[in-house]
């Protein structure tokens, strides 16, 4: 981070010099085409280069508005990053330009550190890759003892902590039990977590040290409204935009762990990594985990059918212990790993057919433009039926007939986009196993509770002792009891 300070000191705010004690910070851009530093901050110092306008902020009502801001993040004169602080921090900034404190109860509010991106016209990537690694860093770390930027090491150990409870199996919502016990503080400072807020950090790229820019956008810039980018301008995506927190491969392994307890719906439940993972081969349902004398000294754990006793006919699948399937599990990775070189070969042969879209795509394409016509069509017809004089129920006739055309092509459509996805998602399914294989030793003797997670996609249990192991690749491996 470029960090430098230049206090507005000619702006009203700076010399009411209200404090405030901060507790979160506000990230807008600008959302005026005007990259360059210079335009809100002044005279130059030798870097920012000159304002021939002279309508920087350092004026006491800049452009007649109450506006003043924490910093900046924008282009020096020579084409440059940089971040220039604009107030003291623990001043109350003027963040929107009306009332006599700016606009609180608008964007404006005390005890926040607003600062702004200065935007350009939204077409240079490479910009935009920069100004957010700037924004990310200064919102994110702190200085370190020899003035580089560190990661803020209680948040960063807090995230951390967050994935691996994931991982172990845990929901959102126990993950926030646990830290609601545990008293850690929430990124804002609160005591009480929320499921919003870890499926935000769970979710979040730049934890893995990539960012994509441009998520939400400003739409007024003196209003401050942010609007959920839906495609209106383009998003970027930069990798290793700053130090990851979370390895890239677990960060994806967890967002396919999402999308399958997504997939499983109210079937997943957060007891352990073996919920929804192990399967009666009788009943098809889940296994469940049940507690042995709980309260003596034999107590023990034991995995069974949750539906054992439920159904007319009870199935007969035999109990498991934690220690079995733990041991089974190994067995079948040591198996698979006997021809890793054949597994990760088959892998990539799968891969290049699920990344051929080619006749997909000439397939949505067409649909799409089928659609756009047919939609014109009907547009004309109406307006033709308006215009004119016609027989009604030739009207209807064909009205419908376009209606139906027009139904019949967005539910294909809908198909083939729902069919790509899937495509893609497998075929990210499959990078991550061979990723993830590649990096393991052949042979294991210690549970990973990672490759239980990462690398098996269900553990079928049946009723003659024997139990299959279907890893993500699609390959069964089967294991006596
Ligand atoms: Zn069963």
């Amino acid at each position: 981070m470029n960090l430098k300070q230049y206090y507005l000191t000619q702006n009203n705010c700076y010399k009411v010099g209200q404090k405030h004690e901060v507790k979160a910070i506000m990230v807008h851009s600008t959302g005026a085409n005007n990259p360059m530093l210079k335009r809100y901050v002044g005279p130059d110092d030798g870097l920012l280069g000159v304002n021939k306008y002279n309508n920087h902020w350092n004026a006491a009502k800049p452009g007649g508005q109450n506006v003043c801001v924490h910093a900046f993040v924008g282009k020096l004169q020579d084409g440059s990053i940089a971040t220039y602080q604009t107030l003291p921090w623990d001043y109350v900034g003027w963040h929107s330009g009306t009332g006599s404190l700016g606009s609180s109860r608008n964007a404006n509010n005390t005890d926040y550190i607003g600062f702004e991106i200065c935007e350009d016209n939204l077409t240079d990537a490479a910009y935009f890759g920069k100004v957010y690694k700037e924004a990310i860093e200064l919102c994110v770390y702190e200085k370190g003892e020899d003035g580089t930027p560190v990661i803020i090491k209680e948040e960063a150990e807090t995230v951390r902590l967050i994935y691996q409870l994931f991982l172990e199996g845990k929901t959102p919502a126990g993950i926030c039990r646990l830290l609601d016990k545990r008293g850690t503080p929430t990124p804002s400072g609160k005591q009480k977590w929320s499921q919003t807020t870890v499926n935000s950090i769970l979710t979040n790229e730049k934890y893995k040290g990539d960012a994509l820019l441009q998520k939400r956008f400003t739409v007024d810039f003196l209003m401050k409204k942010m609007k959920v980018n839906e495609g209106e301008v383009p998003q970027y995506y930069v990798e290793h935009s700053h130090d990851a927190i979370i390895s890239p491969t677990d960060w994806d392994i967890v967002q396919v762990e999402i999308d399958r307890r997504k997939t499983l719906g109210r079937a997943y439940s957060g007891n352990s990594i073996f919920s929804s993972k192990l399967v009666c081969g009788d009943c098809g349902g889940f296994f469940g985990q049940k507690v042995w004398h709980s309260t003596d000294a034999y107590r023990k754990v034991i995995w069974r059918c949750n539906s054992k006793f439920k159904s007319e006919k009870k199935c007969s699948t035999p109990h498991l212990d934690t220690d079995t399937i733990q041991q089974k599990f190994l067995l079948a990775y040591n198996r698979l790993m006997e021809n890793r070189d054949g597994v990760i070969d088959d892998c990539k042969l799968i891969r290049r057919t699920l990344s051929d879209s080619t006749g997909l795509d000439a397939e949505i394409d067409k649909l799409t433009e089928e659609i756009e016509v047919v939609a014109e069509m009907i547009k004309a017809c109406v307006k033709e039926n308006a215009s004119a004089v016609h027989s009604q129920e030739e009207y209807n006739k064909k009205y419908k007939g376009l209606v139906k055309r027009y139904e019949k092509a967005t539910r294909r459509l809908d198909e083939l986009s729902a069919e790509r996805t899937r495509k893609q998602e497998r075929d990210r399914e499959l990078r991550l196993f061979i990723e993830s294989i590649k990096k393991q030793p052949l042979v294991l003797q210690v549970w990973n509770e990672r490759l239980w997670v990462g690398l098996l996609e269900r553990a079928t249990v049946f009723h003659d002792d024997r139990m299959v192991f279907k890893f993500k690749n699609g390959i069964e491996i089967e294991v006596e009891l």
